[in-house]
């Protein structure tokens, strides 16, 4: 695997991700939708990129594709203000937040950390970014295709949470760091991908779009 850098020329620092932040896609799981946004991490290892392969591990069991918009930051600091968050995002992708479905589902009958379902090698795709600038002021839309045939639509206009929210509540919690990337959660119509599949996902009409392959 060759270097994956960000936006900025640096790694990928810290890699959050938000759980049910769009709640046609809450009912589909039968979770409720949070009243707190609910986050958790993945480690850098697991980004990859547009053209390369997912590789799900054999014996892990169902694996979905969880289509999302990703926030790249370029400033950081704690105590961020709502009114001020956007200043601090450098630029977007679309990504997917590939889940090892059946071990979340037991981590979570356990009580357990959903780390290990969402952290393999290749299971954080991002297209390249488009600046802040270049996007424009949302909502987008965005979807996912598997060989083709559309599974997941969204609008970020539906996030339960939207993302200047969602960088003010991080940054109470933890100091954020230009490089790190959000992934702000997945619309209705995940499900799942197989060795052999072609995904495609794009953001804002295809102003980005990512192209894998799955093995
Ligand atoms: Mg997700």
């Amino acid at each position: 695997m060759d270097f994956l850098l960000n936006p900025f020329g640096i790694f990928a620092r810290t890699i959050y991700c938000v759980g049910r932040n769009y709640s046609e896609h809450a009912k589909e799981m039968n979770s409720p939708v949070p009243t707190v946004p609910l986050i958790f991490l993945k480690p850098g290892s697991a980004l990859c990129r547009s053209g390369w392969k997912i590789a799900i591990p054999p014996d892990i069991g169902q694996v979905d594709h969880e289509v999302e918009v990703v926030v790249a930051l370029g400033g950081g600091g704690k105590n961020i203000a709502e009114a001020r968050a956007l200043d601090f995002v450098s630029g977007y992708a679309v990504g997917i937040d590939v889940t090892a479905r059946d071990l979340q589902a037991e981590a979570k009958k356990k009580g357990q950390p959903w780390t290990v379902a969402k952290g393999y090698d290749t299971f954080a795709p991002v297209s390249d970014f488009i600046s802040r600038q270049d996007l424009g002021e949302g909502p987008w839309d965005f979807s996912l295709a598997v060989n083709g045939q559309v599974r997941q639509k969204g609008n970020t206009g539906d996030m339960v949470f939207p993302i200047p929210k969602l960088i003010a509540y991080l940054s109470t919690v933890f100091t954020l760091r230009p490089g790190d990337l959000i992934f702000t959660g997945t619309p209705a119509g995940v499900g799942r991908l197989s060795p052999g599949d072609r995904v495609t996902a794009e953001l804002a009409g295809g102003r980005v779009a990512l192209d894998l392959k799955v093995e």
